[in-house]
């Protein structure tokens, strides 16, 4: 188990600057036998988390919207199969932002995660999420020329209303019952750099090696302005941003299971109870059943 207050260093408080380059994306707990120990108390943690989730789903009122952003090899989809791996599928699902299709290039950019926020009871992962919008677009701004806008709305204030419009449509989540969290998992350049050589040294990982991930990491820096911004402009009290180093994997998981874990806690503490004429139909039930 991570240090609780240690996780909530990794929270971005609203209203703080925020400087990427103090944040060691190779801490890991001291000790040489930091890692077992964490590592041991994992199976149990996934056990809670399930637990959580039982009780979120059977409440049915609170919905839980995990958003995950990182750049390329940062563990997003091994850290989504660990996660769910403790979930019961029928109230978890994922889902991938990919470059807009033409259809949702012909809606406003909120229009496709509206379309798959939670329902009630459930928790869904964003895989990337509507803050592509003000990180990729940001970094190759040619790609707001396939949007479409009509000219005179865009301006130098496009990313500054864009991070209004993220903070405003979160907070409507908020305020119908959707706990959020956002976790950008930091990754070094120089882990991404072992990762993506073992990718094309590996024959099985050669798969998820693409030539267009080493375009983007000429654009790190870039990348890394555009996350500080997005990160100080857009992390508030309903939808709080962590900044969770990832160079150690087991680090990752174990932070963002303990994270989800409290936070769903926050809401669903209890399974629903049953009132007095309730628990009587109940009653009645049992004693049909038991005279069949
Ligand atoms: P992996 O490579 O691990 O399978 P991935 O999330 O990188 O996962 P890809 O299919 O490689 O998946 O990449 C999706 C691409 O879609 C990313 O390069 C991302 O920047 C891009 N993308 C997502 N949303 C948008 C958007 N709104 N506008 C432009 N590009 C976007
Ligand atoms: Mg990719």
């Amino acid at each position: 188990m991570l240090d609780p207050k240690r996780l909530e260093k990794f929270r971005v408080k609203p209203g703080k600057i925020l400087r990427l380059k103090d944040h060691d994306p190779a801490w890991q707990p001291e000790g040489k036998t930091a890692q077992e120990a964490v590592e041991k108390t994992m199976a149990g943690n996934m056990e809670k988390l399930y637990e959580a989730q039982c009780k979120l789903y059977a409440k049915d009122e609170w919905s839980i919207l995990v958003v995950l952003q990182a750049m390329d090899a940062a563990g997003k989809d091994g850290l989504v199969k660990h996660v769910m791996s403790g979930l019961n599928p029928q109230g978890c699902n994922v889902h991938s932002f990919k470059s807009p299709s033409p259809e949702e290039l012909d809606h406003s950019f909120l229009w496709r995660c509206m379309k798959v926020a939670p329902a009630r009871g459930q928790i869904t992962i964003f895989n990337r999420s509507h803050y592509e919008e003000v990180l990729v677009v940001k970094v190759h701004p040619e790609y707001l020329g396939k949007q479409r806008l009509p000219a005179r709305l865009v301006t130098k204030t496009i990313w500054k209303e864009r991070y209004e419009d993220i903070n405003n449509f979160e907070q409507h989540l908020a305020r119908n019952g959707t706990k959020i969290i956002k976790i950008f998992l930091n990754v070094s350049k120089e882990e991404q750099k072992r990762r993506f050589l073992d990718r094309l040294d590996t024959p099985e990982k050669n798969w998820k090696f693409s030539l267009g991930d080493l375009t983007e990491r000429r654009f790190w820096d870039d990348y890394m302005r555009a996350y500080d911004e997005m990160l100080e402009a857009t992390s508030t009290k309903h939808a709080p941003w962590f900044v969770i180093p990832a160079d150690h994997k087991y680090v990752a998981r174990a932070a963002v299971a303990e994270i989800l874990t409290k936070t769903i806690l926050e809401v669903a503490t209890e399974y629903p109870t049953v009132g007095p004429e309730a628990k009587l139909a109940l009653a009645e039930a049992r004693t049909k059943l038991i005279s069949e």
